[in-house]
């Protein structure tokens, strides 16, 4: 006997025929002599559905956190009680819990909480009593009892914290791909299903604007070594395993391309090359929570530094009013901001050990005429910021040229 823990994304529990899908899903498993743990996200296109409300009431101002998790969390609450239902017609005990009554405690942080422990007593109680639990993703609760989100995709974390704090066999993800390809398979065609990949790489490709599992359920895994298995909800072949770097036969030099459109690059142009502006610039929007992502600094010969750094979309407009600020206090020449570009990367294990990738990769881009405006690299991956309107045809050029030939 086994100890499963089984989460099911949005599209998975759309409407009512796939909450039943999910439901004969759960239930044959059970019936193969396994104790089962279901997490559900929301049905798709709820929880934007809820976030539209919510900034409808407010204006388009952003609303108070605490409320719109509030809000916000409702959708997965949704979804536990119908699938506690849809398995009990079936004839199989099963009972709903919410974060706060599954003991999932986070800090405050609303909107992106982090979780600081369960409580499995109870789950276990209900395991044992031959129940299958049905969980709700994405959400949990502080110390004082209001309830908190993980951030978008969060129920990818709740489903593999539970399985790290239960010590379960495996959690698979269930979505609508049938594992984790080479690159999405709705940009690239040819993209190729891995049989397994590293958790380094799938980190990585995760960070990297992959949302085929959210970041911080990679590092949960690879911290607690729960195995992770990502397959498709409606059919029943295996899909790709996450595994440790060890078990990873197939070691491709490039295993992904990846591309992330939700940042925005801001330059402040011609301040005094002199020790300190970098920290005068970033203070301020590290105060504003605002995290930076890619940083470049170019010298110029008359001693002055253009400083050239990317924020998440979402935090744009409040990190140029922020540069433009300091960059007044520091003379800069200008202040500009770009939300329209992109961050495209390739991610693999070989390249620790292969020279020449970057090469290969600017050669692709200049061959397609596509301009690189930032480049970052660390030991298995490079990024490139390039002009939003050409990234799936980055995407599609990079894939072609280097997965395809490594495979
Ligand atoms: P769920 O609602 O089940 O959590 P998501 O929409 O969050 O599903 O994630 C699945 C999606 O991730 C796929 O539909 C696919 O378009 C996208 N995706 C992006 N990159 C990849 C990749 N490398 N492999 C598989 N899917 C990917
Ligand atoms: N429902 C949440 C979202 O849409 C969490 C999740 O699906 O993982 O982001
Ligand atoms: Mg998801």
């Amino acid at each position: 006997m086994a100890l499963i823990v089984q989460k099911f994304g949005g599209t998975s529990v759309g409407d009512v025929d796939r909450i039943r899908n999910v439901a004969r899903r759960v239930v044959a498993c059970q019936e193969e002599g396994h104790q089962v743990v279901v997490c559900v996200s929301a049905m798709a296109g709820e929880t934007n559905s809820l976030d539209a409300l919510a900034r409808a009431i407010c204006d388009d101002a952003s609303p108070e956190p605490r409320e719109f998790d509030a809000l916000v969390s409702t959708g997965e609450q949704k979804t536990i009680a119908l699938l506690a239902m849809a398995i009990q017609q079936m004839g199989h005990p099963a009972r709903s819990f919410t974060g706060a009554q599954m003991g999932m405690e986070t800090d405050s942080s609303h909107t992106r909480a982090r979780i600081l422990s369960i409580d499995t007593d109870r789950l276990r109680s209900f395991l044992e009593r031959g129940f299958v639990c049905v969980i709700a993703g994405f959400q949990g609760v502080d110390a004082e009892g209001s309830i908190t989100t993980l951030g978008r995709g969060g129920s990818d974390t709740s489903a593999v914290a539970v399985a790290a704090a239960l010590g379960a066999d495996v959690c698979e993800i269930y979505t609508d791909v049938d594992g984790v390809y080479t690159a999405d398979p709705r940009v690239a065609e040819d993209a190729r299903k891995l049989s397994k990949i590293s958790f380094e790489e799938m980190l990585e490709l995760a960070s990297l604007g992959a949302k085929v599992l959210q970041t911080r359920s990679v590092k949960f895994a690879m911290r607690y070594g729960v195995p992770i298995h990502v397959r498709s909800s409606f059919v029943s072949d295996e899909g790709t395993w996450i595994v440790p770097e060890e078990d990873v036969m197939e070691r491709l030099v490039v295993s992904g391309v990846t591309c992330n459109a939700n940042e925005a690059k801001i330059r402040v142009g011609h301040v005094p090359d002199q020790p300190g502006i970098a920290a005068r610039l970033f203070t301020p929007l590290g105060e504003a929570g605002i995290v930076v992502d890619m940083i470049v600094q170019n010298f110029a010969s008359d001693g002055t530094t253009d400083m050239t750094f990317t924020v998440p979309r979402a935090d744009y407009r409040r990190a140029l009013e922020i540069a433009e600020r300091v960059g007044g206090e520091l003379n800069s020449a200008s202040v500009e901001g770009d939300d329209s570009i992109a961050k495209v990367s390739i991610v693999g294990l070989g390249m620790k050990d292969h020279a020449g990738v970057a090469t290969k990769m600017f050669d692709v881009l200049a061959r397609e005429n596509i301009n690189i405006q930032m480049i970052s690299t660390s030991e298995i991956k490079i990024s490139v910021v390039i002009d939003e309107a050409f990234a799936d045809g980055a995407v599609k050029a990079l894939h072609e040229a280097l997965v395809r030939e490594s495979a």
